[in-house]
């Protein structure tokens, strides 16, 4: 799968709850082999656009949202972050000036940055970071950052009083200090152009079974993820279907931000849009199979005319049961995508 934060979370957790349901005695397998098993039947390729070093500190704001999720750790009614968070420490580091006063660290959450840090700092991958990270909590998937380069993603604004009259900002600076309102006139995913993908990703993309797109940002979240050499060929060259699903729902999207950042690629804020961007593995695009919300259901002819099959599902994931429900209507797409015998 390839997700981002929010919507990635929502989704990975439905996935990982249906997969459960579907297959769970894994197949026969003692307890330990089966608990390995199940750990490695999802693998997730964590976009990595939106990292960051703040305050001495490697963040990976994804990953971590992922993490904190599927370990049960998150603060579900703020929607990001750790369960129970105080902020003692971002007082201190804003009376000294440290770090950007409007994006606080918690205290939990810093632990996770300098465990992460120290860990880096010992000449440890990010990917392996991640690993170490998981140790704590038997998430039941595997989650790898898609790149252990440093893409951090910046934003070209325009700017009267900037020479030049545009100025570039770090993505977290536009998407959480300025709320996405500075009208975006670029992308730039720094290095990605010498970036590769971490270990694991092409693999696990090789020999998947289903490769599964989730209702993430489709410009900053699986837009950088796809932009990293190597992880298009792989999806175009896998066996396994490719299926999608539009985090846009209605022309709106459902939590986030994202209609901030489709227009800004020339994309309409339209599940129709998005799924035609992402085009159809058959005239050189990245999908198989894209799932559209109920509502969206006219759209479905003029997609499968665009080389895509299209099916429209209930797409809000509320709580676990509708995100387990629309993880099967993916699964069970990807399923009749797949060309007989294999
Ligand atoms: P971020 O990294 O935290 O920005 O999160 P993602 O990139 O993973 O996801 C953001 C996208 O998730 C937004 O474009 C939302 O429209 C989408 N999203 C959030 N909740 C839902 C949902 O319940 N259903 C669907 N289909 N999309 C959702
Ligand atoms: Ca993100």
């Amino acid at each position: 799968m390839l997700a981002g934060g929010v919507g990635g979370a929502r989704f990975v957790r439905g996935v990982r709850e249906e997969v459960r349901r579907r297959w769970p005695d894994g197949g026969g397998r003692s307890e330990a082999s089966f608990r390995r098993a199940q750990d490695s039947a999802v693998t997730v390729v964590v976009n990595t656009g939106d990292d960051l070093w703040l305050a001495g500190v490697r963040l990976m704001p994804d990953f971590d949202s992922l993490l904190y999720s599927l370990a049960g750790v998150n603060d579900a009614e703020r929607g990001w972050g750790r369960a129970g968070e105080t902020e003692r420490v971002a007082a201190e580091l804003r009376e000294w000036g440290v770090g950007w006063p409007w994006f606080t660290l918690g205290d939990l959450d810093l632990g996770t940055h300098l465990a992460r840090t120290s860990w880096l700092r010992e000449g440890l991958t990010p990917s392996q970071v991640g690993e170490r990270l998981q140790r704590r909590w038997p998430l039941g998937v595997r989650l790898i950052p898609a790149t252990d380069s440093e893409v951090d993603t910046h934003v070209l604004v325009a700017d009267p009083d900037a020479p030049g009259g545009r100025r570039e900002l770090h993505f977290q600076e536009w998407w959480t200090r300025h709320r996405a309102t500075l009208p975006a006139l670029a992308f730039e995913q720094r290095n990605i152009d010498d970036a590769c993908p971490a270990p694991g990703v092409v693999e696990a993309i090789a020999t998947a079974d289903l490769v599964l797109f989730a209702p993430s940002n489709p410009v900053v979240s699986i837009g950088t993820i796809l932009s990293i050499p190597g992880i298009r060929d792989a999806l175009a060259e896998t066996r396994a279907p490719v299926v999608g699903v539009s985090p846009i729902i209605a022309g709106k999207v459902v939590r986030g931000m994202a209609d901030a950042c489709l227009p800004v690629i020339g994309v309409e804020t339209s599940a129709e849009a998005v799924g035609r961007h992402y085009g159809a593995r058959a005239s050189g695009g990245l999908l198989d199979g894209w799932l559209v919300d109920e509502t969206d259901a006219p759209a479905v002819a003029s997609l499968e005319g665009a080389g895509l099959v299209a099916r429209s599902v209930p797409l809000w994931m509320r709580d676990l049961e509708t995100s387990a429900a629309l993880a099967g209507a993916a699964i069970d797409l990807g399923a009749a995508l797949r060309p007989a015998g294999s």
